[in-house]
């Protein structure tokens, strides 16, 4: 691989050209048009959550957060994908709950002791008999489905399908709609949104996925998926992280800064722990620009391998992030060019196939390796 470099050591031929695909990549995500569209999508979501608190007070969200490559601004070719967290505000009061990994209580039902994933109690005495219900054994379930209690997704869909309801008595509407306890399915029109910003989104279907929600929309011909998760705010970050597992200063200073991290909903009785947000913050204004350019132009190598078949990526999106990330925090390079840095990456990745596994940028609660994704 060539090595010449210019004066401003960012001109040879190779950081050129990964740096122009990445523009072109971007074209059509990183414009006012794009930025107006996740607005659109925000104020949709925000819109279905003030009627879910009507349906069920105790989910009532303190925040919607975007978290994912739009948010990171690492996004590639349409803005197509949206991922939000809703943070359930009465339980995300510093206090209100507590982390309790205590195995006879959750034996067989949780992902415990593997790491990155913790068991909660309710630790405000104001809120354990008003969450009782949400609780077995006296630990906090996830916001999942339950044949006797309504669950964060199966309410989301019932406010869908009120809305639904109230505009065929209002408007008569065109749409022919399966729906389901779980999903909610609009055949032929879809049920068009308030607009905003003069982007009328086309609601097409919601489905739940526990925990999650999953939202298609489309707009103009595009579909538009929106991945939503409950979480909790969890404000004791020491208890799920330790800042001398985490692969720099700058990525650990940027989560403890925070001064709480999130604990996302996953099945059964675990919450995984996730510094989504500082990462975000980190990558947004702090990695460096040669290495966040070479993290997108991996994605995309990543995307053109991916078979449409099984939707099969060589590398995990999770072991990119990774390894870009421990690069930018270790990065020596006096004279940084992307194509330097791009050779390190790659070394990176060998090294992470021959081991068949990548040490993660940040290690939450007794966390070690993470197989790369070798299926
Ligand atoms: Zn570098």
């Amino acid at each position: 691989m060539a090595e010449n470099t210019d004066q401003t050591g960012t001109g040879d031929n190779l950081s050129c050209f990964i740096q122009d695909t990445v523009l072109s990549l971007q074209e059509n995500v990183r414009c006012e048009k794009a930025v107006k569209l996740q607005k659109a999508v925000a104020a949709c979501i925000n819109f279905f959550l003030v009627e879910v608190t009507k349906e069920e007070p105790m989910f009532k969200s303190a925040e919607l957060i975007q978290v994912g490559s739009f948010a990171e601004g690492t996004k590639i070719l349409e803005p197509d994908e949206f991922d939000f967290l809703v943070v359930i505000d009465e339980l995300s009061k510093p206090g209100a709950v507590a982390i309790d990994n205590d195995l006879e209580n959750v034996r067989g039902h949780t992902h415990l002791p593997h790491s990155g994933y913790v068991t909660l109690v309710v630790a405000d005495d104001n809120l354990k008999t008003k969450w009782e219900r949400y609780c077995e054994n006296g630990l906090l379930q996830c916001f999942q489905n339950s044949i006797d209690r309504a669950r964060f997704g199966s309410i989301f869909i019932e406010v869908i399908r009120k809305l639904y309801t109230e505009r065929v008595l209002l408007k008569k509407a065109d749409a022919v709609v399966t729906c389901s306890s779980t999903e909610i399915d609009f055949l032929n029109f879809g049920m068009g949104m308030p607009a905003v910003n003069d982007i009328g989104l086309n609601l097409r279907r919601v489905e739940f996925k526990t925990p999650n929600v999953l939202i298609d929309f489309e707009l103009d011909g595009m579909k538009i998926g929106v991945d939503l998760s409950p979480a909790i705010r969890y404000h004791r970050i020491t208890d799920c992280f330790r800042p001398e597992d985490c692969a720099g200063v700058a990525l650990s200073d940027a989560i403890l800064n925070r001064e709480s991290l999130l604990l996302v909903a996953n099945r059964n009785f675990d919450f995984r722990v996730t510094v989504t947000e500082a990462e975000v913050g980190y990558i947004q204004h702090i990695m460096k620009h040669e290495h966040k350019v070479i993290y997108i132009f991996l994605k995309y190598v990543n995307y053109s391998f991916t078979t449409n078949t099984w939707k099969w990526q060589p590398y995990s999106s999770y072991m990119l992030k990774n390894i870009c990330l421990r690069h930018d925090l270790n990065c020596q390079h006096e004279t940084r060019t992307i194509t330097f840095c791009f050779k390190d990456v790659l070394e990176d990745m060998n090294a992470c196939c021959s081991k068949l596994e990548i040490t993660s940028a940040v290690k939450e609660v007794g966390y070690l390796v993470t197989r790369v994704n070798s299926n």
